[in-house]
């Protein structure tokens, strides 16, 4: 069901340089300058468009036109449904991309965690291992 939320989401949430990765050679021509998308605005065809990351809302510096997800996929051919079915799977396909990404960012918590909690460990196995020299002096190292 298309609703006011689901629009407004697709609009906001999906960047827009997911869905010219998306759109791949149906994507009017695009690149990144000086960390900023700028792509080929679909109605005046000048490299004058560029997406606000603030707003997730591309404007054309040209002919003023402003675009955001939906009007792009329009301007691609698509039908207003086909459009928001499509983009609703590439949000769900971007969002399952950042959570796997923040996961592999974020290893530092539990090696913290697991490094606090091994503390008593590391003291019993001092005592364990104390007359063996070298090997306490590895084992206090790690820990
Ligand atoms: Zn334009």
């Amino acid at each position: 069901m298309v609703t006011r939320d689901l629009l407004r989401s697709l609009r906001n949430d999906l960047p827009m340089p997911f869905t010219f990765r998306q759109l791949g050679k149906k994507a009017p021509h695009s690149k990144f300058v000086e960390g900023r998308f700028r792509f080929q605005c679909p109605n005046c065809k000048e490299i004058l468009a560029a997406v606000n990351p603030r707003n997730n809302l591309g404007h054309c510096f040209h002919c003023k036109m402003n675009i955001n997800n939906i009007d792009l996929m329009l301007q691609c051919g698509y039908g207003f449904v086909d459009a928001v079915v499509l983009l609703e799977q590439w949000l769900r396909a971007y969002n399952s991309e950042t959570a796997s990404r923040k996961t592999t960012l974020h290893p530092a918590k539990p090696v913290e965690k697991a490094g606090q909690g091994a503390e008593p460990i590391g003291s019993i196995l001092r005592q364990e291992f104390e007359n063996h020299g070298p090997q306490a002096d590895e084992l206090t190292g790690t820990l």
